[in-house]
């Protein structure tokens, strides 16, 4: 049986042991001491890490611990021989994210019991954030007060007791608990935010949590799942959203506190510039098929533009022309988008043909077929002019 030292002082990082068995499992050994600080996987809680000094002074990392029974069983990467005393240091923040995270996350579920009845039906902690599932759901205005609700046990700095009671005596009290319980009952008591019955380690002070943050909130089952980061995680995360929203602040000239309005702006003007830029492309369109009034078969390149460009140009100038119309919007190196027109015409057979020559696919109605070609415009020129001798080749470009 295994002395549980991180009960009887949560904030012990250090201590002395005795190694009473150690077994293998495949490259690691699984090692059980007489006492231990190392908390084992449960509650939603990892088990702790953290290494284990030798007699010899050598040292073998604990990688992992779970509970066995009475024993507590720690998965390290080297043996510790039974007899071995051994001087336990634990990877502490490992540990203290932990605390922090699993206090914080009972405040929470606390008051959000108290204010809906809803209960945590289940918890996770991952390696920088906490998943809690309630089964009711929480109105979208109110996540925010929740937040702040939380926020406020923390800055009151209220003592987290823990009290092991009597099955009889604790059922004198009204408490959370996942599942029913008996025997002796391990209640975890944060004044006026929540009691909860939980095998977990938890921080001494509402103050040591630092931060709750709610990130995020999504309907789940019949309730709501919520991500929540406390403490360091909290910390770290809003650190990095501020450093994000300093680099938009300094792309967009604006205030720290008004990025959000900054980028709304940008937004707007963009797609107002956007509407000038199309309605001047079309206007160019139009010129364009004037100017080839009566050319014939035109064959035309649009540097850089897009399907919707090659599209536009050839549906106008097959209007004036008065021959076959293809137009090719972008570059030799990634290719280009095509449509082809003729009408009143059939052009299936012939872009089948340019298909198959010049590495493209695509098809559409008899007289407007459109798709893609991987092909340099020496390639697609030389293709059309044996086909259309008198062909007139143009480019499209944007003035
Ligand atoms: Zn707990």
């Amino acid at each position: 049986m295994t002395r549980k030292l991180y009960y009887e002082d949560t904030c012990t990082k250090e201590f002395d042991a005795l190694a009473t068995a150690c077994g293998q499992k495949g490259e690691h050994f699984l090692v059980t001491l007489d006492a231990s600080a190392f908390y084992p996987e449960g509650g939603g809680q990892s088990g702790d890490r953290g290494i284990l000094i030798l007699q010899d002074q050598s040292e073998v990392k604990v990688l992992d611990t779970h509970e066995k029974g009475e024993d507590i069983v720690l998965t390290c990467s080297g043996p510790v021989p039974a007899g071995e005393r051994v001087h336990g240091i634990l990877d502490w923040e490992f540990r203290f994210d932990r605390m922090q995270n699993h206090t914080g996350e009972h405040i929470l579920s606390g008051l959000i019991h108290e204010r809906y009845g809803y209960h945590n039906v289940g918890f996770h902690m991952s390696q920088d954030r906490v998943t809690i599932d309630l089964d009711g759901e929480i109105p979208e205005e109110e996540i925010a007060l929740i937040e702040k609700k939380a926020n406020e046990v923390v800055w009151a700095d209220l003592p987290v007791r823990v009290d092991v009671l009597p099955q009889e005596e604790a059922n004198q009290i009204e408490y959370r608990s996942k599942k029913k319980l008996e025997g002796e009952i391990r209640l975890v008591t944060i004044p006026g935010a929540d009691v909860c019955a939980c095998c977990g380690t938890h921080v001494a002070r509402t103050g040591e949590i630092g931060l709750i943050k709610i990130l995020s909130h999504e309907r789940f089952r019949s309730g709501v799942r919520m991500e929540i980061m406390c403490g360091r995680w909290a910390y770290e995360y809003m650190e990095e959203i501020f450093r994000q929203n300093h680099e938009v602040s300094v792309h967009l000239s604006s205030r720290l506190y008004e990025t959000g309005k900054a980028a709304q702006r940008l937004v707007e003007e963009n797609a107002r510039l956007k509407g000038d830029l199309t309605g001047i492309l079309f206007a160019q369109i139009d010129r364009m098929a004037k100017e080839l009034e009566g050319a014939g078969d035109v064959m035309l390149f649009a540097p850089d533009s897009d399907s919707r460009i090659a599209m536009k140009l050839t549906a106008k100038i097959m209007e004036t022309s008065g021959g076959s119309v293809f137009s090719f919007a972008g570059s030799d190196k990634n290719g280009y988008k095509y449509a082809a027109g003729l009408t009143d015409g059939d052009l299936r057979s012939l872009v089948k043909e340019m298909n198959r020559s010049l590495n493209g696919r695509g098809g559409g109605k008899p007289y407007f077929q459109q798709g893609s070609i991987q092909a340099g415009r020496l390639q697609i020129e030389a293709f059309l002019k044996e086909r259309y001798p008198e062909i007139t080749c143009s480019v499209f470009a944007i003035s």
